[in-house]
């Protein structure tokens, strides 16, 4: 296995560090390959912004010159990088603490500047009977994706009738937004609760389960996410046809095969 961590923590000697340590141990003594993408220690940059694209239009457009620059390998090195390790990966694990029910800006300015237009989205033919290759298809196709997130909450606030909603449905703009939009298969995420109480015993066991879940990446099932070009959604509306939802099922749970 080749395995990118893109880690998002400030403090090395962080619960977030101690996890991403554990991960890069135990998968190198697995004999699996890791890179590392620590950006706070990277210094990485958050922010899009024309800098990222060598020339551009008159004015910058976003979309356009992201991928005009991705298309002319005009990015920047520090994009480039990024892209080339993800296609490098075949497996990609994003290490962060869940900062106001998402991920924390700098992971999420990772995605913006290195998810370019053509890259991650974009690709594949654009038509009224086919939109894109997306959803289970595209550039990532083939790879394997999982979140490790810390969470300072305990489990039952999210769970299904939870205060803060369910977990599930916090990650969904990541799992399937993020990572399945370009290709990606999702393994379940690794989800440690009530870490702002975290004991000794607490972390010793959360250490075991995050080694026991690493060791078997290979042989875990992906999220069944339903894929957009298999005729589970109306075209071109790309509303899920009716009658494919499991019973009483709504929300982002409808994208989810039963
Ligand atoms: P740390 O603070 O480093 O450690 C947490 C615990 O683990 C401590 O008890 C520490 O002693 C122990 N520990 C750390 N490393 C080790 C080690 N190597 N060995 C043994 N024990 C160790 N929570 C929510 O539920 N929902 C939110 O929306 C949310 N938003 C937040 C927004 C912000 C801006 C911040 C700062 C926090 C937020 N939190 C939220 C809480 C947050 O999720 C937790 O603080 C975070 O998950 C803890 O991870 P950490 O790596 O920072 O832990």
């Amino acid at each position: 296995m080749r395995t990118l961590i893109v880690h998002a923590h400030p403090e090395p000697r962080s619960l977030n560090g101690a996890l991403k340590d554990i991960a890069v141990t135990t998968l190198r003594d697995a004999g699996h390959e890791v890179q590392i993408s620590d950006l706070y220690a990277m210094r990485w940059k958050p922010t899009v912004d024309a800098d990222d694209f060598g020339e551009t239009s008159d004015r910058l457009r976003v979309v356009e010159d992201s991928g005009h620059a991705y298309d002319t390998g005009t990015l920047t090195a520090d994009i480039a990088a990024e892209q080339e390790k993800l296609l490098w990966a075949d497996t990609v694990i994003f290490q962060f603490p869940l900062w106001w029910y998402s991920m924390p800006a700098i992971l999420k300015g990772w995605v913006d500047r290195v998810f370019t237009y053509h890259f991650a989205y974009g690709v594949g033919e654009h038509s009224d009977t086919r939109y894109g290759d997306r959803y289970g298809e595209g550039t990532l196709a083939g790879k394997r994706a999982m979140l490790s997130v810390t969470i300072g909450g305990r489990e039952p606030h999210y769970t299904d009738r939870g205060i803060n909603g369910p977990i599930d449905d916090l990650l969904f703009p990541i799992q399937h937004g993020i990572f399945y939009y370009p290709g990606m298969d999702v393994l379940p995420p690794f989800v440690t609760y009530g870490t702002d109480r975290l004991s000794a015993e607490d972390f010793t066991d959360t250490a075991k389960a995050w080694e026991q879940r690493l060791l078997s990446i290979e042989q875990t099932d992906p999220i069944a996410f339903r894929t957009q070009n298999s005729g589970d959604y109306e075209m071109p509306a790309l509303r899920l046809r009716e009658g494919l939802e499991p019973k009483g099922r709504t929300g982002f749970g409808l994208h989810v095969r039963a």
